[in-house]
């Protein structure tokens, strides 16, 4: 199934991005995350692409593959251009397609020191227009509600995400944001640009003070003055700050599912424990 086909049915779309394991993690550590989500009933899980990739135990489109065909749940394959050359992305295309895998998050990646950069395509919408030519797979791109870093402002990086759209992306997954309001905003700015795609919000539970600083500096979400009290007060706290941290993911998808959004798309960090959690608590509220 293409993933825009999930939306416009009158509930909100809830889905969620599983990454491989690292190869210093056990070889069937995935096989654990992916059992632990089945029951969760997401609408589709994205499989992230890592840089170079030589430092995973298995690859995007193998897991891609398991979650369609062996969880019988939509998957889409994040693919980004910076790791990936136009012959790479054609192997890669032929074996999700081999596979049944019929999503493909199409995305531009960030220059990795360890691996030179594949120069074929320079933006995601190149990949995105390149994948289209193939006609056979559901396109996803990125957005960015407080604007992508290398932006100069809102309104460029809105005109960036309408060449995008009009290049072929059928669907859009929000970087992580922890103010609503940002994700309000930019909603409105996409939709006043003419990007009438259904645009999923992307939020991240936070569970650790340092993974979340690391987060933030690296793709530049602003922290609300209540998550910093949060990380402040229950910071050196792990059970504490993972109560607060799932509290603040619930209460973001609440009042985000009640302003009107389309999807929410958690990052579990391949972690389904704190999955079923934050989706038991939104049980009747995602229905909506
Ligand atoms: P683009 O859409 O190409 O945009 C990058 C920048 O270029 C933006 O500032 C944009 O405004 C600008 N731009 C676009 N077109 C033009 C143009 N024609 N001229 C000038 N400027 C232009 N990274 C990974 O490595 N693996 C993953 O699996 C992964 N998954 C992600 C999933 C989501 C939902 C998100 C939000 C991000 C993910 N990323 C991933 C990170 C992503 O690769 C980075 O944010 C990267 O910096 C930008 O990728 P993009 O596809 O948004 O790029």
């Amino acid at each position: 199934m293409k993933l825009c086909e999930l939306f416009g049915k009158g509930r909100t779309v809830f889905t969620c991005e599983v990454f491989p394991p690292k190869k210093t993690a056990p070889v069937d550590s995935i096989y654990k995350t992916l059992d632990g989500m089945k029951d969760i009933r997401f609408d589709a899980i994205s499989v992230t692409f890592g840089a170079g990739g030589s430092n995973v135990n298995q690859s995007t489109q193998e897991i891609a593959a398991l979650i369609e065909n062996q969880y019988h749940i939509p998957a889409m394959a994040h693919l980004t251009c910076v790791a990936a050359g136009r012959e790479d992305v054609d192997r890669i295309l032929d074996q999700l397609k081999a596979s049944g895998v019929e999503n493909v998050l199409a995305l531009r990646g960030d220059a990795n020191p360890d691996y030179p950069p594949k120069t074929d395509f320079k933006y995601a919408s190149e990949l995105v227009a390149y994948i289209r030519e193939r006609g056979d797979f559901g396109i996803s791109a990125a957005c960015y509600p407080e604007g992508h870093l290398e932006s100069p402002d809102m309104v460029s990086d809105v005109r960036r995400l309408k060449e995008k759209v009009d290049a072929g992306a059928q669907h859009l997954v929000s970087q992580l944001f922890f103010d609503n309001d940002d994700f309000f905003r930019f909603l409105e700015r996409a939709r006043i640009a003419g990007i009438n795609v259904p645009i999923e919000a992307g939020i991240m539970p936070v569970l650790s003070a340092k993974s979340i600083q690391r987060m933030v500096s690296l793709c530049g979400a602003s922290m609300p003055a209540k998550l910093t009290r949060i990380l402040a007060r229950y910071g050196d706290h792990p059970e504490a700050l993972r109560e607060a941290g799932i509290a603040y993911a619930i209460d973001q998808i609440t009042d985000l599912i009640a302003g009107g959004v389309e999807g929410i798309h958690l990052y579990t960090m391949n972690n389904p424990d704190v999955a079923r959690e934050i989706a038991k608590s939104i049980a009747s509220i995602r229905k909506l």
